[in-house]
């Protein structure tokens, strides 16, 4: 079974391509920059060469129309036909409280999505353009949507609701939703896995620190809490968020530099974090590069970043009465050996010994805790796109099961989905 997983941004589409017998992604890509003067097209084939191209690209359904003709081109591209794609996963950032799980995307689920716009300005109207898109040149295959938001949805009241007047969650949808949910799925089912299953791996604690970062617990396979809030803002200090801060500051900055509530926004969202405070860079390679030059505010940036994870690493220690395992996934979790060394040193308290010989790996799945470390540390590199594949794989199942059930109870023929 074939199936393709998009991801839209308001002005990119991230693609993967999966044999799903085997898991083996086919092709993927990366578009940038829709919708401007010149957009970036990557399309990466396996075991061919990459190509690029620049050139205007309009809008999303140009675009998808672009990766999908790419797909299939006799030169570059990895399937024969369309027809060969037997499903279409979907990344979609806010599913509110209406998904916990992954659906068949419906006209429904459509207004649904559309009804989360407000939670996620950016992203979900990006995403129901590729969705769209996707079911204007492939109307015969489904759609599935699986949601950043999900795995999150498991969380208590007592850790999605925040301290404010209890209509502000009644009328208005304010809590605690989280994000990178695909992600902290993935890889706290990893840890499971490589533990030996949920008796002994009862407490986990996914530490996704890329550029947009969260930290979440995970209490018997499911998400208990999580860092990011209504939206992606809240919680660690990240590449150009400013994560949590007293909320009185919004309206005190506000009075002072007489800025919009648009300009507050983005100067919370993309002038602050580590860019902001370091002045430097977003990108935690080049503050250290600088800190390590002696550059003042690059040591802080790093230090005020190290103590915001081992903050939230110790509070949902806290709340989860202990923890049996740690995660570290994304960008910098899975590359940055000197941040990891630095976020774990000192939590030996409670029971988390890294090993400095086996902390010495980039990218690859790797317990990296001490042999006698009562807390096991991991490596784990996350595959947000493989778990929506499979997702999209799970659905699909269950559609051809419902449809098989029908037909034996019409005592009709059974209907065969040829490309599943
Ligand atoms: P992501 O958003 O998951 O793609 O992660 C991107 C971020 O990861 C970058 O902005 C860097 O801060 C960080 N990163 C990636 N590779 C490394 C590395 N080798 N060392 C330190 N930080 C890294």
């Amino acid at each position: 079974m074939i199936v393709l997983v998009i991801n839209c941004g308001s002005s990119s589409i991230k693609y993967q391509l999966f044999d799903m017998r085997n898991e083996a992604v086919l092709a993927k890509g990366l578009m940038e920059r829709i919708g401007m003067d010149k957009a970036s097209f990557i399309h990466q084939p396996a075991h061919k060469d990459r190509v690029t191209l620049s050139r205007p690209i309009n809008d999303h359904g140009v675009g998808i129309r672009m990766v999908l003709d790419s797909l299939v081109d006799p030169t570059i591209g990895v399937i024969e036909s369309l027809n060969e794609i037997a499903a279409v996963g979907h990344r979609v950032l806010h599913g509110g409280m209406k998904f916990s799980d992954s659906v068949l995307i419906t006209p429904d689920v459509i207004e649904a999505i559309e009804e989360c716009v407000e939670l996620g300005p950016l992203h979900n109207p990006a995403n129901i353009l590729g969705i769209k898109a996707c079911e204007k040149l492939m109307p015969d295959v489904p759609q599935i949507a699986v949601f950043d938001t999900g795995f999150h949805q498991t969380m208590p009241p007592h850790a999605y609701l925040y301290g404010l007047p209890y209509e502000a969650f009644e009328k208005y949808g304010v809590r605690r939703y989280g994000f990178h949910g695909t992600s902290h799925r993935y890889v706290s089912q990893r840890a499971l896995a490589l533990m030996g299953g949920v008796e002994k791996a009862r407490r986990i604690i996914t530490c996704h620190l890329g550029n947009g970062a969260s930290v979440a617990a995970i209490l018997n396979g499911c998400c208990v809490d999580t860092s990011m809030g209504l939206t992606p803002l809240e919680g660690l200090v990240m590449g150009t968020r400013c994560g949590d801060i007293d909320p009185a500051i919004i309206p005190f900055l506000m009075k002072k530099t007489g800025m919009s509530p648009e300009e507050i926004d983005a100067y919370m969202n993309k002038k602050s974090g580590l860019l902001g405070l370091s002045g430097i860079s977003n990108d935690v390679r080049d503050i250290e590069e600088a800190a390590l030059q002696g550059h003042n505010r690059a040591n802080i940036a790093l230090e005020v970043y190290v103590h915001s994870i081992r903050k939230y690493i110790g509070s949902y220690a806290a709340t989860m009465g202990g923890v049996d395992a740690i995660v570290f996934t994304a960008g910098l979790g899975e590359n940055s050996i000197s941040m990891r060394s630095r976020i774990c040193h000192g939590l030996e308290f409670l029971g988390a010994y890294i090993d400095t010989n086996k902390n010495s790996v980039y990218g690859k799945e790797t317990e990296i805790s001490t042999d006698s470390s009562p807390v096991k540390i991991f490596v784990i590199p996350t595959n947000e796109e493989l778990v929506i594949a499979r997702d999209s794989v799970g659905i699909c199942a269950k559609l051809q099961n419902a449809d098989q059930s029908q037909n034996a109870a019409l005592g009709a023929p059974r209907r065969a989905h040829s490309s599943l």
